[in-house]
């Protein structure tokens, strides 16, 4: 892929509907309250769109899992919800990531950027999605990429990138 100068809330927006997309398909009674807040002032930056694509696909459908989870646990009652913003801070550009879901126990948490750590069963996670977008986004693009998360309640993840 080549770098060129992209807008992050386009690519966010193309790639939740991708994601959103996959999970009707698996699923199409799924219902998930989506709240963007998108900086309309956000710089655009050098990014590989393709490979920052591909960390955005994998952190959204890990949300919906997530989420997907914890409404086959709970039912009715639980209101599924993901949210994602951008904003400029720092003179970088943040993405945040937060979704309501089963969230990820302090055990693990240091765990889940490691190649191959999945909890979940064959067939349905390979363990890879988020180192691959670790080296993304820390080797291809000198951002940083973190976790926040509240076991059973929310799992946020943060990407910042350089201007
Ligand atoms: P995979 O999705 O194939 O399991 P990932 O590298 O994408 O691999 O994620 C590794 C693990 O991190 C997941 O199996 C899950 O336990 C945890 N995880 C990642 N994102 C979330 C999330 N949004 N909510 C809860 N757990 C998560
Ligand atoms: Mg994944």
């Amino acid at each position: 892929g080549e770098r060129r100068l992209t807008n992050l809330n386009n690519l966010a927006h193309e790639y939740l509907n991708i994601a959103y997309q996959g999970l009707r398909a698996r699923d199409a009674s799924f219902n998930i309250e989506m709240k963007t807040d998108f900086d309309l002032d956000l710089p655009e930056i050098e990014m590989v769109p393709q490979e920052m694509g591909r960390v955005l696909l994998n952190l959204f459908n890990n949300a919906f899992y997530a989420t997907h989870e914890k409404f086959g646990q709970l039912g009715k009652p639980y209101q599924p919800e993901i949210q994602v913003s951008t904003q400029l801070k720092n003179d970088k550009v943040e993405l945040r990531i937060k979704d309501n879901g089963t969230g990820i126990s302090p055990e693990i948490i240091n765990k889940i950027f490691q190649p191959f750590f999945t909890t979940k069963s064959t067939g349905e996670g390979t363990g890879l999605g988020l180192s691959i977008s670790y080296d993304i986004v820390t080797k291809g693009h000198h951002g940083e990429i973190t976790v926040e998360s509240e076991n059973g309640n929310y799992t946020e993840f943060i990407v910042k990138l350089p201007r």
